[in-house]
């Protein structure tokens, strides 16, 4: 099958022919319809985020597809005859990615993407830069319905991320009070459309590009303004919720002054920075959190949200063969929406 391979770190992606993967007993071979690149690519083929198990390797993690082959019943010998499974040949899924042990009490509880084992598709385990990708169990598989496979690549990290971190704040936005939303990015775009759909809070977008504050207003956001902007616009210790989609030192310590009493700070951003939280700063009772990609069941929420036409994406279909230079655009910042990798 074809590949869009990293050889190594801090080096260009290269199309390779790789074995199609043979799943084992109650492993399940998906056939790629398109994947998401997602700024994580970045920072895991750099060698910042340290997290891939051997060099070269095949990135990846906002996959859909459709069904293709389930691994042996049984022991697994080859040549024994091969299920079916719940999910008929060619139905189209989404992957959910957090891939974990399965057994440990997180995983039990519906939480893999927090397993300590983290074996999460295209990071610990090889992902969807490729015409196929093994997933270990069909319980990662979330039916797609009517919507198409390449488009909705992107639900699984750029929309579901959002959607987990706007869930743990829903209840502090009462009508009347204000959510702010830092980075206008990919998973910027989701957040806006998210808490437009599920609460009635004034919703302000703090986004240095003036492009993507415009597209921030297209899409339901009250005010979207650049950090320079925020103090005359008077929203000091004035928010409900603050979900910081950039994580670095300066939007973190926005964020804490934007925080009114009682509020809840949700870094969602890779960025890097952190947010000192005392008794006197930031504000009283401010609570001060991450949120961590999410679960299983958040995204057949997201897929649900999406079937019923209320999330649109602008994605970019791009073939495998121009996973490289589609890297370095994502890293230039020329990328408006969503790169999706079609193999
Ligand atoms: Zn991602
Ligand atoms: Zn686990």
């Amino acid at each position: 099958m074809r590949a869009a391979v990293l050889p190594g770190y801090a080096s260009a992606l290269e199309i390779r022919d790789l074995p199609v993967p043979e799943p084992g007993p109650g492993q399940v071979l998906v056939r790629v319809a398109g994947t998401g690149l997602c700024h994580s690519d970045l920072h895991l083929s750099t060698g910042e985020l340290q997290l891939l198990p051997s060099l070269p390797w095949v990135l990846g993690h906002e996959i859909c597809g459709y069904v293709e082959a389930y691994g042996p019943v049984g022991g697994g010998s080859a040549g024994a005859p091969t299920a079916t499974g719940p999910l008929e040949h060619g139905t189209p899924v989404a992957v959910f990615g957090g891939w974990g042990c399965g057994a440990c009490r997180v995983c039990v509880s519906g939480e893999e993407q927090l397993c300590s084992v983290t074996s999460w598709v295209g990071i610990g385990r090889p992902g969807g830069f490729a015409e196929y990708v093994l997933v270990p169990a069909v319980r990662h598989l979330v039916p797609l319905g009517d919507l198409d496979p390449i488009t909705s690549a992107p639900l699984t990290d750029a929309a579901l991320t959002p959607y987990r971190a706007v869930k743990k704040v829903l209840a502090n936005l009462v009508p009347g009070t204000t959510v702010v939303v830092i980075g206008a990015g990919g998973l910027g775009q989701y957040a806006v459309q998210l808490l437009r759909e599920l609460c009635s809070a004034r919703l302000v977008v703090v986004e240095p590009d003036a492009d993507r504050c415009a597209v921030a207003t297209a899409l339901g956001a009250d005010l979207a303004i650049s950090p320079e902007q925020v103090e005359d616009a008077g929203l000091a210790t004035s928010a409900a919720a603050v979900i910081d989609l950039v994580g670095s030192a300066a939007p973190l310590a926005l964020a804490g002054a934007l925080a009114a009493p009682r509020a809840q700070v949700v870094i969602v951003g890779l960025g890097g920075g952190s947010l000192a939280t005392g008794f006197l700063s930031p504000a009283a009772e401010v609570v001060v959190g991450s949120s961590f990609w999410g679960s299983r069941t958040e995204l057949a929420e997201v897929v649900a949200l999406a079937q019923r036409g209320r999330l649109t994406t602008r994605v970019h279909e791009v073939d495998l063969a121009g996973a490289e230079h589609a890297m370095r655009d994502l890293e230039a910042g020329k990328v408006d929406g969503r790169i999706v990798l079609v193999p």
